[in-house]
């Protein structure tokens, strides 16, 4: 067994971040899903335009579909 710790290549500074066009948070998808005793649930509403699979991003007045552009507008918020 031997450690090298003697040496630190050069290459240990900070890495190089490419540069971002938009900030926006990535979510991941199995965060809209719950799976609870076998049973899958659903916790965002899906797209009545792209169907299955395609979650609408939730916003504080509204509903959009990232994909398609589809808007829901939340409902009793006046
Ligand atoms: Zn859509």
């Amino acid at each position: 067994m031997s450690e090298a710790t003697q040496q630190s290549p050069p290459a240990a500074k900070a890495a190089p971040t490419p540069a971002k066009k938009k900030e926006r948070p990535d979510t991941p998808i199995y965060k809209f899903y719950d799976v609870k005793g076998g049973k899958l649930t659903r916790l965002r509403k899906e797209c009545p335009r792209c169907g299955h699979g395609v979650f609408l991003a939730e916003h504080r007045d509204r509903l959009t579909c990232g994909k398609c552009g589809y808007t829901s507008y939340k409902k009793g918020q006046r």
